[in-house]
């Protein structure tokens, strides 16, 4: 047939969560994957034929929590003037977090605000995604209670507006509403929770609002009562969620509600803070809280797509994908089941086609990673080659 390329594979993950496959041969044809077969005996050196043989294959990586506008430095100097630089430097800033992102095989972000909506200019203004094949969904600035946390993300609520007045009134063109509705947590006081920023009735009239402009709601919320409310409202997905207990969890599996943990911004933490101070300690026993809340909501069934929040202190773009997903292997997660976290759930929740699982029919976009399945998440460290649509692009060369 012609035009057709042939590629093998020592092994196969193909996003769905199901088990390791070893020795398969796509057969690709128009930049679509026609057939995944086994690559039995009798049916080599065929013209066209990729040999990776001594390595594994998988989907590209969607991380569904980052803010491209901040990178993951734990200087807070750094950080500060970050937050304060005009476009034109945050627009370097940019583009050298999604470079980084695409090293390590991940083709879609999720990004959750900033301050100026620059994520979202960069978005509308600079990327060219003839060179840099990375799909951005921005939530442009997220959207806070005056007086609460927020700020460095998003703008206040004006008094006297409703929030779904507020959001129905804003020109930003952007992909997905983000509300904060919590505060962040506590590194002094373990499991402390802040009171919801909204109700449930705003909240359910900015999801009926967003869902008339076709976009779906991202929830900041962590602790019981934060998360509650954004539930019974119907957002989309819930941020970080510490602290939100295991009924909440359930209803989250009931109404299939996507969790996004963000687990690696507390173990950053606790190895950024002073060695045995009360910081340290506290970030590393949230951590654990979540691994086990982590561990729960696999029993449970809830939807987990891996957002790593980078931009984060010592949370940084590409690289925190692999600490995610080391996380979730720790809570109980297969490889596999990790990897659908971090692909097919991730694509689900950004709303991306082709992109999350590699099945008949789905274009040709994956990534090649060296060695047997052993030797991931490290190996997105250095992968061989990333396919998008049927074309090898050269990890090292071209990015
Ligand atoms: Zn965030």
């Amino acid at each position: 047939m012609s035009g057709m390329k042939i590629i093998n594979a020592g092994w196969f993950i193909d996003g769905t969560g199901g088990p390791v496959r070893k020795n398969i041969r796509l057969h690709i044809q128009n930049k679509r994957i026609v057939s995944i077969t086994d690559s039995g005996s009798g049916d080599t050196a065929e013209y066209g034929t990729t040999d990776f043989g001594s390595s594994t294959i998988l989907p590209c990586l969607v991380d569904s929590h980052v803010h491209l506008c901040i990178s993951g430095t734990d200087d807070p100097v750094a950080r500060e003037k970050q937050l304060d630089a005009d476009f034109d430097k945050i627009k370097g800033l940019i583009s050298d977090h999604i470079k980084r992102q695409l090293s390590y095989g991940v083709l879609a972000v999720r990004d959750g605000g900033d301050r100026f909506a620059y994520a979202l200019r960069y978005r509308n203004e600079s990327l060219d995604i003839n060179k840099i094949p990375i799909c951005i969904r921005v939530a442009g600035r997220a959207w806070y209670r005056a007086g609460r946390y927020g700020g460095l993300i998003g703008r206040p609520l004006q008094e006297n507006h409703s929030l779904a007045e507020a959001i129905n009134n804003d020109p930003e063109e952007k992909d997905h509403i983000k509300i904060v509705n919590s505060g962040l947590n506590s590194l002094k006081e373990f499991g402390k929770e802040t009171l919801p920023q909204f109700g449930a009735g705003d909240l359910s009239d900015v999801v009926k609002i967003a869902a008339k402009y076709g976009r779906r709601v991202m929830v900041h919320a962590n602790g019981k009562k934060p998360v509650a409310v954004a539930l019974e409202a119907g957002c989309d997905s819930i941020e970080h969620g510490f602290f939100m207990g295991a009924e909440n969890l359930k209803i989250m599996a009931e109404k299939e509600i996507v969790w996004v943990p963000t687990a690696c911004t507390m173990k950053a933490y606790s190895e950024h803070m002073k060695p045995g101070s009360r910081e340290a300690e506290v970030s590393r026993m949230n951590l654990d809280h979540q691994l086990e809340q982590i561990s729960k909501a696999r029993e449970l069934g809830v939807t987990v797509a891996l957002g790593t929040d980078s931009g984060s202190m010592g949370v940084h773009h590409g690289a925190a994908v692999i600490e995610e997903l080391k996380l979730l292997i720790t809570a109980g997660y297969s490889l596999p089941e990790a990897i659908r976290c971090a692909s097919c759930n991730g694509a689900r929740l950004l709303g991306i086609k082709d992109v999350g699982v590699i099945s008949k029919d789905m274009a040709a976009t994956f990534i090649v990673a060296k060695g047997d399945p052993s030797k991931l998440p490290d190996s997105l460290r250095s992968l061989d080659f990333i396919c998008f649509k049927g074309n090898f692009i050269n990890c090292k060369d071209e990015i």
